[in-house]
């Protein structure tokens, strides 16, 4: 949609949204909808550049070629409203920008493979030291849906506010099966099942209601050890939320407030961390979280971190601080991401880059 081209205004970007220029791509963080949209670099500095200013004053500053492509991409931004004319100059009141809770730890990881952890006692800790998610992966057949629904139950008792399932694919664990546990507790927020023989999405319904509520994820993806973890691809990256993008510009996107037990029982940072801070007995995690060693990576955010610091993503991707181009360097890339922002290409895309495409929704 064409909008009114009137220079006798001011251009904003409303609120909440953001334009974060790469080398070659740029993408508009939209926080509210929780959507981006790619566009070349070029616009996005053009955006930036002009955020906030008078359009006749700003395109004065600019070769009169330069003119049709801002009106181009204002006409974009502002039928997506994403920014706005405006006849006096906004003060936005700002996000707010806190980045986490009180909680000593935010989230958890907890991976089983073939011996079993004491969850009710792991579970009461977490909730001790405020940690509000878990997740919970399993690389072997050990954990079967009562296992699930039990642990399900000891986290609904708890102040966790959110539980995630990634577990592998096994015949006996029928869809009707996994789609009660689902419905039986609304504190699982993700059910995924690896290494299954097809890729898809199962919608789960209420009994009473036809709209579909909850989803099994079937992947045909195997997570065979935590070894496979740290992958960076299209898939792996989705527009944030409000929370996440500034969390991602101030601390670490994956290891800040995070602790782990290991398929061996370790207690870590993440599964994939070096070292270990003991085996897990109630007290260790709490012992765990006050070692310097434990925080190192915490405050590692992605203005540091080579390469990511230009990518228009920074602030959408959740980081990986263990699997490293250069494993002495803890600023260096992560070795499993197949994006360049340099190129503007995925690894994996065939052909087609994202700046072949003028103006872009990401999905
Ligand atoms: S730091 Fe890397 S390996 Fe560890 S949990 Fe995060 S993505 Fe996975
Ligand atoms: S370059 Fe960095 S920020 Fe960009 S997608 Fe890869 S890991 Fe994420």
């Amino acid at each position: 949609m064409r909008t009114e081209r009137t220079a006798e205004r001011f251009f904003h970007l409303h609120a909440n949204c953001f334009c974060v220029a790469g080398p070659i791509n740029g993408l508009i963080y939209d926080l509210g909808r929780k959507r981006f949209y790619a566009i070349p670099a070029v616009f996005a500095e053009l955006i930036n550049d002009a955020n906030g200013k008078w359009v006749a004053a700003f395109l004065e500053t600019l070769p009169s070629e330069v003119h049709s492509r801002f009106w181009e991409v204002a006409d974009f931004l502002i039928s997506n409203q994403i920014a706005g004319l405006f006849s006096a100059s906004k003060v936005f009141k700002e996000l707010p920008s806190e980045i986490d809770g009180p909680g000593h730890i935010q989230n958890a990881i907890i991976d089983v493979d073939e011996q079993l952890h004491d969850f009710a006692n792991i579970v009461r800790e977490l909730d001790l030291l405020g940690c509000e998610f878990l997740q919970v992966r399993s690389y072997s057949d050990a954990l079967n849906v009562q296992m699930l629904d039990e642990i399900a139950l000891v986290v609904e008792r708890s102040g966790l506010r959110g539980l995630e399932y990634i577990v592998k694919y096994n015949a006996g664990h029928s869809q009707e099966d996994l789609s009660k546990l689902l419905l039986d507790h609304m504190i699982i927020s993700k059910l995924v099942v690896h290494s299954s023989p097809e890729t898809t999405a199962v919608p789960v319904c209420y009994p009473d209601s036809p709209v579909p509520r909850r989803e099994i994820y079937y992947t045909v993806e195997a997570l065979r050890s935590c070894t496979d973890c740290g992958k960076i691809n299209r898939r792996s990256i989705s527009p944030p939320s409000a929370q996440t993008f500034f969390q991602l510009k101030r601390v670490n996107g994956c290891l800040y407030k995070k602790i782990s037990i290991g398929a061996d029982g370790e207690v870590r940072n993440c599964p994939s961390s070096s070292g270990s801070y003991g085996r897990y007995s109630f007290g260790t995690l709490s012992k765990a979280i006050f070692d310097a060693e434990f925080r190192r990576s915490w405050d590692v955010h992605k203005d540091q971190i080579s390469t990511c610091k230009v990518c228009e993503y920074r602030y959408a991707c959740t980081d990986c601080r263990v699997y490293l181009q250069n494993p002495t360097d803890i600023l260096s890339k992560p070795a499993k991401c197949c994006y360049d922002p340099y190129v503007g290409k995925w690894s994996e895309e065939t052909g087609k880059m994202v700046s072949d495409h003028r103006f872009q929704a990401v999905t």
